[in-house]
């Protein structure tokens, strides 16, 4: 509940559209009471050709001649209730008597008073003819549902942009925490994760929301508004109408709870679902090439299957909702057309001893009444959906807010330190790494790379090669000791002047669904057209692009796929080129470029390394030949020697 209610909160700043939706929603609910309030003089008055006027006044009259007798009679059972001796039955009753023409006569005190501030209004607006009235009063009813509709739409509208404005700053709250974490902790949610969380988990909370900030208001003040109007033709009654909404409130609490779960589940079969299909799809050269489409379409079959099945009880949730509010609707109309009937059939104003009207109550009374009480069941079985919806967006909250609470472990330091450029060295300091807390990869590495230098880092798989160049780059921070840029930790630095420096090209290419040209300018966006060539050339891009018909506004597709490997890492090259960063980092960048490019490729490096720092990983005896110095890392301990050491054995 905390989470969403945080949610509420977040809303809550669009306070102004929110009050300007509140403020509509109670003209809705005031028009909805008054639509039936309007038949109350057509039915008891104007069809019995008597204008409201006279009406009134003779409102007026009646009830003042009610007190006038009451009064005296008042005073005769005073009398007789101050005589010194009389028979104790008949004390008792005129006692009863007393109380119920004292509580009569306050009744008719409140109409003479309401009927006379009443006159000059019905006075002023309203016609002596009964039928102008009729008339008047339709079109009052057929303006005011115009009206009552305007509201509706302007506080849907209202409530749906707050709605849809949290969930978009959630989304992108969601997606700017993908981009925060370092690679373990978002590797914890994966791609599906994130998917889910992106389109599912903030829709749920938007729903939520929306439920709330809609109809939490709107509905609840309809009810009110027709039970305050039925109250005031008989408050008793009204309350007697009410003795089924305790157990359907306990009926709600126990659907909600429900609700709640299966809200929990489908939001984790949701995350499976996704989960399943961005796997089979990435891999689908795979799934193919093994032949395991049908173990996969049965994965896809099963999690669909998990997922229908759990809609449909939700859906059964949703839908005994409906019953049970309208039981309390019903319930309601049930009871007050039994208890009036029985009042108005035998004119009585107690019920099982209890009063339930100060006069018996006319036909047009009670049909009022009726009325009051249909209105209000509209809006109790409106409310369940608003309550679903709530318990919804509560589930939504509950899966969101935890994830935006996750601090980055790349936290940012407040006032970063600069560091000049070029620097003068890069240094590791005693760096010990674990991703799991159990398995060290890197232990006690110290290590000191200066400026200009050219370090290739050599070692078996597995052995912390990798994970080394990400704790330079700090894509994660060391578990011990520390990364250095002259003297300057990583973690003093801001984020934005590291990576800045860097220009890196890993083995797995990762190319964007775009042009050639706009792959290769991600490398700085500023880049002039001749720029982008001369780093493809440098990259021996340039050829193969030339050769497409559309050169570099070849669209590459997802990943790159329309391009060979060769090709992919080559525009990644390029990129990292056009950067012109101080330190080059390459991860095996060049292994799957041919012999022949690769030889040009490493003559271009040459002039390019000059005045950098460059830092490679390979296996390649042609790439160590342009290493001023090596860095072996086996099973995560890493010794540095000159390059000509390694030449010379
Ligand atoms: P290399 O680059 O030398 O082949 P890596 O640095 O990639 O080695 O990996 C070193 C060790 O760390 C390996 O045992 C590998 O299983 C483990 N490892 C690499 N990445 C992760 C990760 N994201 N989570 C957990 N373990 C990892």
């Amino acid at each position: 509940m905390n989470y969403f209610v945080r949610a509420l909160r977040e809303a809550a700043k669009s306070w102004p559209l929110l009050a300007a939706a509140l403020l509509c929603s109670a003209g809705v609910a005031a028009l909805w009471g008054a639509n039936i309030a309007a038949l109350f003089p057509i039915i008891e008055v104007t069809l019995k050709g008597d204008s409201l006027q006279s009406w009134n006044e003779r409102r007026i009259d009646e009830a003042e001649s009610r007190i006038e007798a009451g009064k005296r009679e008042l005073a005769e059972i005073e009398g007789r209730l101050a005589a010194p001796a009389g028979d104790a039955a008949e004390l008792t009753r005129d006692r009863t008597r007393r109380d119920t023409l004292q509580l009569s006569m306050r009744g008719d005190q409140a109409i003479v008073y309401s009927a006379e501030r009443l006159a000059p209004w019905l006075d002023r607006f309203l016609p002596r003819n009964p039928f102008q009235t009729v008339l008047l009063v339709v079109v009052f009813v057929v303006a005011s549902t115009f009206l009552k509709h305007v509201l509706l739409m302007g506080s849907t509208l209202l409530v749906s942009w707050v709605a849809m404005n949290i969930s978009r700053n959630i989304r992108l709250k969601v997606f700017d925490k993908a981009l925060a974490l370092d690679r373990a902790q978002f590797m914890k949610y994966g791609s599906a994760g994130f998917m889910a969380q992106v389109t599912a988990t903030s829709d749920m909370l938007a729903g939520g929301i929306t439920a709330v900030y809609g109809g939490a208001v709107t509905e609840p003040l309809k009810i009110i508004t027709c039970l305050g109007f039925a109250a005031m033709v008989s408050w008793r009654l009204t309350l007697a109408c009410l003795t089924l909404a305790p157990v359907v409130g306990f009926l709600m609490v126990w659907l909600n709870r429900r609700i709640r779960n299966v809200s929990k589940n489908i939001l984790n079969r949701s995350k499976g679902f996704h989960h399943v299909l961005l796997e089979a799809l990435n891999n689908v050269l795979t799934v193919q090439a093994y032949t395991m489409e049908e173990f996969e379409r049965q994965r896809f079959r099963n999690c669909t299957r998990d997922m229908m099945r759990t809609g449909l009880w939700h859906s059964f949730y949703h839908a005994l909702a409906n019953p049970i509010t309208e039981i309390l609707g019903i319930g309601m109309v049930a009871t007050s057309i039994a208890v009036g009937a029985w009042l108005v059939i035998n004119q009585e104003t107690k019920i099982f001893g209890i009063t339930m009207t100060e006069q018996p109550m006319t036909v047009p009374g009670i049909m009022i009444f009726f009325g009051f009480l249909i209105g209000a069941s509209d809006p109790v079985r409106k409310l369940s959906g608003v309550i679903t919806g709530l318990n919804i967006g509560m589930v939504g909250a509950q899966n969101l807010y935890p994830l935006l609470d996750t601090p980055s472990r790349l936290a940012e330091t407040a006032t970063p330190r600069a560091v000049p450029s070029p620097h003068r060295e890069i240094r590791l300091d005693d760096v010990t790494f674990s991703y799991d807390g159990i398995d060290t990869v890197l232990k006690g590495v110290n290590v000191s790379i200066r400026f200009g230098e050219r370090v290739a880092i050599v070692g078996p798989n597995g052995g912390g090669k990798s994970t080394l160049v990400n704790v330079i780059c700090r894509f994660y921070d060391p578990t011990k000791g520390r990364v250095l840029i002259d003297d300057v930790p990583l973690t003093e630095m801001s984020l934005h002047d590291l990576r800045r420096r860097i220009a890196m090209v890993t083995q797995q290419t990762e190319l964007f669904n775009e042009s050639i040209h706009y792959n290769i300018k991600y490398g700085r966006w500023e880049a002039t057209d001749a720029e982008i060539e001369d780093a493809a050339r440098k990259a021996h891009a340039h050829e193969f692009i030339s050769e497409f018909p559309e050169g570099y506004r070849t669209m590459v597709g997802p990943n790159g796929f329309r391009l060979s490997g060769g090709q992919r890492q080559r525009i990644a090259l390029a990129r990292a080129f056009l950067r012109n960063a101080e330190i080059l980092v390459l991860d095996e960048a060049t292994s799957q470029i041919d012999v022949e490019s690769e030889r040009l490729i490493h003559e271009a490096l040459a002039t390019y390394v000059e005045n950098r720092t460059v830092i490679m990983i390979t296996h390649r005896a042609s790439t160590l030949a342009l290493a001023d110095s090596i860095i072996e890392v086996d099973h995560g301990v890493a010794t540095k020697r000159p390059a000509r050491q390694q030449q010379a054995a």
